[in-house]
């Protein structure tokens, strides 16, 4: 429960009612991530593993499959993208020298919104937000020819990746992006996006949330949700079910006709979360040919210390509504929430604990079908693991449990871009054989 607080506190941020409220909420944002001790006791120093380790890292495309840059960029209008900035003291976990430090060739920016209000107006203003993000991205990237660019296809990143340059990948966070409208799915996918996860924290009009208080709505899929599959496979743009109810991955899964992801997710096996996969979900999964990206995020690895889990909640039942808050109000959940960080700081879950995750399914389905999604800066960063410049340990920590490079190099891209091609085919195909 309190991870899903925590989540909802951090996410919540993510859409503004009044500007200056939100930059206020967005300092507390910064210093509750902060608050977090990103110092591992682990090392990756043993000479031997890290020289072999640095090899495969430059060797093979490193993709991660979700980082909520997009959000921070548009909470911190001058934030650079193209220079290097401390993670500690500004909360800031990606931009491009970072990622050129970590050896992290691609990433996927996440056009996120926080569920809102599924009215007409509701939907109008995810519409106009989802611009936004998209926007901020094409921006920045243009902005930098020559250190990155946006791509939409694996070749893209790989050539990109011959340049040295880092390659930029869309994924939207919530189909409320889309609202009612089935067509702004190609107009997202025209943008550049290239899987939608079909909901965030709370049921939507598409489907059912793993994390609504208030249970089930659609049971699943809804007949509207039904049809948005539908046009993303006819489309080539993958569905995500990180964030979605069991049932919504079921009717995911019986009804796309191409591998599915979870752009995001763990394992429930070892950290038994319902924002998690079960085993039988996973083997389902794959035995689809699909996906799941390691999620790097505390809440979903571990049980974080229950004094402040009840502080967390009492603060939550005190501001129930954080979107809708004066700005008196706002000031006063930032000077709580900082307390519950100074008296329980969130002790970071570590590397290991993330590898162990993909130990799981390796051993579950095998080697296929895992893959890294850190959501850094959407609360992912775990010790080792803490920016985007430390993902060459997550490397070391594969070798060490023995990983040859061809499996590190599934691990660490190819089995989504593996994911990428095949939706790709199944869209050329149902557009050979039009729907009648
Ligand atoms: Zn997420």
């Amino acid at each position: 429960m309190l991870s899903f607080i925590y989540l909802y506190c951090m996410k919540s941020a993510k859409l503004p009612s009044v500007a200056k409220g939100y930059f206020a909420f967005s300092m507390a944002l910064s210093s509750l991530m902060l608050a977090a001790c990103p110092v591992s006791s682990q090392t990756y120093d043993d000479p031997a593993i890290k020289a072999k380790a640095a090899e495969i890292h430059a060797a093979v495309l490193t993709l991660d499959t979700h980082a909520d840059v997009p959000m921070y960029m548009v909470s911190h209008p001058r934030f650079d993208l193209s220079k290097t900035h401390n993670s500690r003291t500004t909360g800031s976990r990606v931009d491009f020298p970072r990622m050129k430090q970590g050896g992290m060739d691609a990433l996927f920016f996440a056009v996120y919104l926080g569920q809102g209000p599924r009215t007409d107006s509701g939907n109008a203003a995810a519409k106009r937000r989802a611009k936004v993000l998209f926007d901020v991205i094409h921006r920045n990237v243009a902005d930098h020819p020559d250190l990155a660019g946006l791509a939409t296809t694996p070749e893209d990143a790989y050539a990109l990746e011959k340049e040295g340059k880092r390659a930029v990948f869309i994924g939207v966070e919530n189909g409320w992006a889309i609202g009612r409208d089935l067509s702004l799915l190609k107009t997202y996918y025209d943008w550049g996006a290239r899987y939608m996860t079909l909901s965030h924290t709370r049921n939507n009009d598409i489907c059912d949330s793993s994390t609504d208080p208030k249970g089930a709505e659609h049971h699943g899929l809804s007949a509207f949700g039904e049809e948005v599959v539908k046009e993303m496979n006819r489309l080539g743009m993958l569905v995500d079910i990180s964030h979605t109810s069991d049932e919504t991955f079921w009717d995911c899964l019986a009804l796309s006709k191409a591998p599915i992801v979870a752009s995001h997710s763990s394992a429930r096996a070892l950290y038994g979360h319902r924002r998690n996969l079960s085993d039988e979900m996973i083997k389902a999964l794959a035995a689809k040919g699909g996906v799941i990206q390691m999620n790097m995020y505390t809440g979903y690895l571990k049980s974080e210390n229950p004094k402040r889990v009840a502080a967390m909640k009492a603060l939550q039942k005190k501001y129930p509504r954080v979107n809708e808050l004066t700005d008196a109000e706002r000031e006063a959940r930032s000077a709580a929430l900082q307390e519950i960080n100074t008296n329980y700081p969130t002790v970071l879950a570590t590397l290991q604990q993330v590898a162990d995750h993909i130990d799981h399914i390796v051993e579950l389905v095998g080697v296929d079908y895992v893959g890294i999604g850190a959501d850094l800066n959407g609360g992912g960063g775990v010790r080792g693991m803490y920016d985007v410049s430390e993902a060459g340990n997550i490397t070391y920590e594969l070798v060490k449990r023995g990983y040859s490079e061809e499996d590190i190099r599934k691990i660490w891209g190819g089995n989504f871009f593996r994911v990428m091609k095949e939706a790709q085919r199944v869209a050329k195909e149902l557009n050979y054989f039009p729907r009648r």
